[in-house]
């Protein structure tokens, strides 16, 4: 018995509250529900619960939840759904970089600078605001000046930490806090060609012996939270050698003057913010020398 979606697209705010209240009925019960943009400048947005195989969607139930929308329902034949949607996800370009899963190799041009990630494994595939935005400012950041080697902490699918050694071809140190992340961070460092470049290891912020062996470091980047950025401050600011750079990204627009405020206490200054969607990256570092 195949899956069956249930969905309902339109303006942000519309799609936001329907994928609040499907949440709402149906997130206790497992069924996985999706909120994603189909055309930002369109405007348009779509909702959707999955229920697996026939009679377990409450008609009821499902009716309310998508009132005042109509639900269009779609059969989703039984196949491996999630390599399927993985299949549908478009490449992702952000500056020089493209990033793309194996269907996409065709879609990189000559100059681009292409990452291959297959996507669903662990996150960062360039679709999260931040993730590109990450992007975006390494390359700016790397271009104005080449590290000697980088940090990428909270690597997730090792996209940034790919992106700087095929930018700046230095030695980067990727970790993850997860395990599955950093097997999987092994495998697309390998499936790009940077195992001579990248390292990948399973660590907890900076707990952990692999990083003795680079630092200090003279990029670092973290796409992971405000909270537990703000808390690693000290210790990014220890590890970041005298004028390096610091990228950082996973914080919301509301959020941006806190994390700041934590990194201006430890010696670091704010260099430039770039925005995407509500999520916003950060430029700093470790001295307040103008930039060239
Ligand atoms: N760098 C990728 C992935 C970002 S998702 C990208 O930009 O797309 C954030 C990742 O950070 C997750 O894989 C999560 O497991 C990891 N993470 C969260 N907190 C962490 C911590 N304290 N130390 C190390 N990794 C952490």
């Amino acid at each position: 018995m195949g899956q069956v979606r249930y969905f309902a697209r339109g303006g942000k705010q519309v799609t936001q509250a329907l994928y609040e209240r499907l949440d709402a009925a149906f997130a206790d019960e497992g069924w996985p529900i999706a909120h994603i943009e189909i055309d930002e400048d369109a405007d348009l947005h779509e909702a959707s619960v999955y229920f697996e195989g026939e009679g377990d969607a409450d008609a009821q139930t499902l009716d309310a939840a998508f009132a005042p929308l109509e639900p269009t329902r779609e059969d989703l034949p039984d196949i491996d759904w999630m390599a399927q949607v993985l299949a549908d996800l478009k490449p992702v370009r952000a500056g020089r970089f493209l990033v793309h899963g194996a269907h996409d190799r065709d879609k990189v041009r000559p100059h681009d600078l292409s990452i291959e990630i297959e996507a669903g494994q662990a996150f960062g595939t360039g679709h999260h605001g931040t993730t590109a935005g990450c992007l975006s400012m390494i390359e700016e950041v790397v271009r104005r000046r080449r590290p000697v080697n980088a940090l990428d902490l909270g690597t997730g699918s090792a996209v940034l930490a790919i992106a700087i050694a095929k930018l700046a071809r230095v030695p980067v140190l990727a970790t993850d806090i997860d395990p599955v992340a950093t097997l999987v961070a092994r495998e697309n460092i390998r499936a790009n060609g940077q195992h001579n470049f990248v390292r990948a290891e399973t660590a907890k912020g900076f707990d952990g012996p692999a990083f003795a062996a680079y630092a200090p470091f003279s990029l670092i980047v973290a796409n992971i939270l405000a909270r537990p950025l703000m808390m690693l401050a000290p210790q990014m600011a220890r590890q970041l050698a005298p004028g390096g750079d610091l990228v950082l990204s996973g914080i919301l627009a509301k959020q941006r003057d806190a994390v700041l405020a934590a990194y201006r206490v430890q010696g670091l200054f704010h260099r430039k913010t770039l925005r995407r969607d509500e999520w916003v990256t950060l430029h700093l570092t470790r001295n307040d020398r103008p930039l060239d």
